[in-house]
């Protein structure tokens, strides 16, 4: 086992998504005061929910969901009704068996994730150390290897994306210019590194590469035994540096080096040479009296580092840049007070965070992102290309028309109900199938601009009601609340279904995992006082109050994921309004499963949406819910296994890695539904061959909401660190055409019987963008904003500010510079 100890105390702290925090969630108790079926049937959605999570490797999801699952079947039998509804031996009795003899599978399952998770974390954590330890070993030469310029090493085809994504992001914090990544650093002689190191060199050079800069900051950890004998990692001294950020104050302070004390000084300062130190001091008295305390000690510091945004080094005699200019105005302010003259940290911010990515990167606390607005479109590096969708890559080829229909036998109940109440259509409303036996994209989609005539969208801006503005005011940390609350508010067929009192008649008094219309009542209230617009902000901190009793993490002060915050709410939303109130206790036995496996995928897709209907109908699954197709194949006896789950959200991989400066949102989604090996401790368990076996597993979209929800997965949390892909995603606003990720349409004329007509999907299937949430900084001290549309304006929600804005801001891909 091994332990990270860092300047005396223990910097291992258990990250968010360990098995240890993860089981803190499952807090669902028994409250006699629902009945026992209730209880059974909220046993049977937690599964659902749990193998939703885990089939799209939502493993921390999936492992809360798969405990809850457990621990309300645990309880059923201390349940008041339960003797008499054992005598019963009725249909939800039957249910609960067939659960319980599931038991063994959930447990199993959530074992296997546990360990998965908790491997993880340590695996992450040993591999970090070794890549820093790889990155000193050979880092400290000071080579001179100029990060970022390197291409990365072609990858073997034969990972995962899995082990991929993993070793990047090992490289994305960690390994600065190291030209081998996978190299470990050779073992090292026992004894060795049981001294200190002496107090290192000051470099002599007037330039310090990236690698270098860092190694000098972090000289790597030594191994030691502990009192108890355990092997711990001690940090070692680093040099004592002070950060010059020579750059303006709102570039520096929406992200600087992190790493050591850092100071701004703005070239403003020195654009009339000479200038003396106390005017730089002076100008820092006003400006930042921390960082003016810090530059007064400048002399105390072992090293001082300048750098600008990319300046790679000082001016030669006669030919200086304008960067190069300010930078010998400031050395020659500095030098005489100095031991050691300062360096130049070659290629600046910009090399710096190409190298160390986020977790290098901090930003001054308080700083405003209309700031970073600025410095993002101001930045001359950054050029930002306006979007077109990227051109459907095949035409569909509907397959022959099939007399193939769904068996009786899996339309029990007849088929889904309509949905009159929430008055949402089924589908992205399309055009009457069309008669030619070919679809054809209509030519003038590709060609950028023009739409094709027929197709309706569903969100068409002219026909929506215009949205009520109202900000909503932060209460420290809240801003992940208040843009997920935003792009809700906009979100026109939601928010009317709240605002006229429609959700009343839908709250669900029975569901142990609602709360009752609690949680749907005070969001329907603040989204009345938001639409109402008769205050500039709102404080929702009743709204607040109420999802704090059912989650309180969402109460507290610390900042959260704004994705959760989604998940959580609509779905508690769904769970308070689900106008099911019995679920039907039916499962599908093997025989069903098979007689699915072998229907062509469009129809089983429609005959599981017509299940999963039966047991959840709320405004939720009208409007965001659509299906994913899971698809296993075993590699030793090619059993292959169809399972649908649905979904709220799409959470989509973010292509990241040196060398990627931007990626198109159809990258996104190639790498979603890209094909993944299941292998090793993650293998899969093949029915047919019944044991652990190596296997193939793709995603695909079988149904598609009228509301889609993207989610950029830009957080891996390894160890106790998150890191944030910064990738730019590019995404078109209008038209988003999702109709090439769908299996092709029906034909016409196929016999889908017991099936409303509206049950199936029909192309083209496409999306206009009306809500984004952006993310500034790290996970943890972060800032959440919103843009949002309503009809054709655009309007950018900062908390309680809220701005106009306009499509070109929406374009710039905000998150590139992150803090
Ligand atoms: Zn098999």
């Amino acid at each position: 086992m091994l332990a990270a100890a860092e300047q005396g105390h223990d910097a291992r702290t258990l990250s968010p998504s360990h098995p240890a925090n993860l089981r803190k969630q499952v807090r669902l108790h028994l409250d006699p005061s629902f009945s026992v079926k209730s209880y059974i049937g909220a046993a049977a959605t937690l599964l659902e929910k749990a193998q939703m999570a885990d089939a799209q490797g939502n493993l921390e999801a999936a492992f809360v969901h798969y405990l809850t699952t457990a621990s309300v079947a645990s309880f059923v039998p201390k349940h008041a009704e339960w003797p008499e509804l054992k005598k019963s031996r009725d249909a939800t009795f039957l249910a609960y068996q067939e659960l319980m003899n599931r038991t063994p599978e959930i447990v199993q399952r959530s074992q296997a994730i546990e360990a998965e998770l908790a491997a993880r974390e340590e695996h992450d954590e040993v591999d970090e150390l070794s890549a820093r330890l790889t990155a000193l070993g050979e880092g400290s030469d000071a080579k001179g290897t100029e990060v970022g310029d390197e291409v990365r090493s072609s990858r073997s085809g034969s990972e995962t994306p899995k082990d991929a994504s993993r070793r990047d992001a090992v490289q994305d914090v960690a390994v600065p210019a190291v030209p081998s990544p996978r190299k470990r650093p050779p073992p090292r002689p026992p004894g060795e590194a049981d001294a200190p190191t002496p107090s290192m060199p000051v470099p002599d050079g007037p330039v310090l590469p990236v690698d270098a800069l860092w190694a000098y900051m972090y000289p790597g950890f030594d191994r030691t035994t502990d009192k108890a004998g355990g092997e711990v990692l001690v940090k070692r001294p680093g040099l004592h540096a002070l950060l010059v950020d020579v750059r303006p104050r709102h570039v520096y302070d929406a992200g600087h080096l992190r790493g050591a004390d850092s100071v701004c000084i703005d070239p403003a300062l020195l654009r009339n040479a000479p200038v003396s130190p106390f005017e730089l001091e002076e100008a820092l008295d006003r400006s930042a009296p921390s960082e003016a305390a810090r530059f007064k000690q400048r002399a105390a510091y072992d090293l001082l580092v300048l750098y600008d945004e990319r300046t790679r080094a000082f001016g030669n005699a006669g030919a200086f840049t304008p960067e190069q200019t300010v930078l010998d105005t400031l050395v020659r302010a500095l030098r005489p007070d100095l031991l050691h003259a300062p360096v130049l940290l070659r290629g600046g911010y910009d090399s710096w965070s190409r190298a160390v990515g986020d977790a290098g990167i901090v930003a001054t606390p308080g700083a405003t992102p209309p700031d970073l607005l600025e410095t993002v479109r101001q930045s001359r590096h950054n050029t930002y290309h306006v979007n077109v969708p990227s051109k459907p890559q095949r035409t569909y080829q509907p397959p022959r028309p099939t007399s193939r229909e769904i068996p009786a036998s899996l339309l029990s109940g007849g088929g889904a109900p309509e949905h009159a109440h929430t008055g949402i259509a089924q589908v992205p409303q399309a055009t009457p199938a069309p008669s030619s036996s070919v679809y054809r994209i209509p030519a003038s989609l590709s060609a950028a601009g023009q739409r094709p005539a027929a197709p309706r969208r569903f969100l068409d801006a002219r026909h929506e009601v215009r949205i009520g503005l109202s900000g909503l005011r932060n209460f420290g940390n809240t801003c992940y609340m208040n843009a997920t609350l935003q792009c809700l508010s906009a979100t026109v067929v939601l928010s009317r279904y709240m605002i006229e009192g429609r959700y009343k008649k839908a709250i669900n008094l029975h569901n142990p995992l609602g709360t009752r219309g609690v949680l749907a009542s005070a969001f329907a209230h603040l989204l009345q006082t938001m639409w109402s617009q008769q205050h500039a902000s709102v404080s929702p901190h009743v709204f607040r109050q109420a999802i704090g009793r059912f989650a309180p993490a969402f109460s507290g002060g610390e900042q959260q994921d704004s994705q959760e915050f989604l998940t959580f709410l609509l779905d508690g939303i769904h769970e308070d309004l689900n106008l099911v109130q019995q679920r039907p206790t039916t499962e599908l036995g093997d025989a069903q499963q098979e007689e699915l496996n072998r229907l062509p995928p469009q129809l089983a897709s429609i005959a599981e949406w017509g299940m999963y209907r039966r047991r959840n109908d709320s405004v939720v699954v009208d409007a965001f819910q659509g299906q994913l197709r899971n698809q296993l194949q075993c590699l030793t006896c090619g059993y292959t296994s169809r399972t649908y789950n649905a979904f709220l959200s799409l959470s989509l991989p973010v292509p990241h890695g040196r060398g990627m400066t931007q990626a198109a949102l159809q990258q996104c989604l190639d790498m979603f539904v890209r094909e993944e090996i299941l292998d090793k401790s993650n293998a899969w368990r093949c029915p047919k061959c019944k044991k652990p076996r190596r296997a193939t597993k793709r995603l695909s979209l079988a149904r598609l909401p009228p509301i889609l929800v993207v989610h950029l997965k830009r957080f891996m949390i390894k160890g106790p660190v998150t890191n944030k892909i910064s990738t730019p995603v590019m995404f078109p606003t209008t038209g988003l055409d999702l109709s090439n990720y769908m299996p092709p349409p029906l034909p016409p004329g196929t016999a889908v019987q017991g099936i409303p007509s509206s049950e199936s999907q029909r192309p083209p299937y496409l999306y206009d963008l009306y809500a984004v949430t952006h993310h500034f900084g790290c996970l943890t001290s972060g800032h959440y904003t919103a843009t949002i549309r309503t009809q054709d304006d655009w309007f950018y929600c900062d908390d309680s500010r809220i701005a106009r804005s306009d499509l070109a801001q929406l374009q710039a891909p905000l998150w590139r510079r992150t803090m």
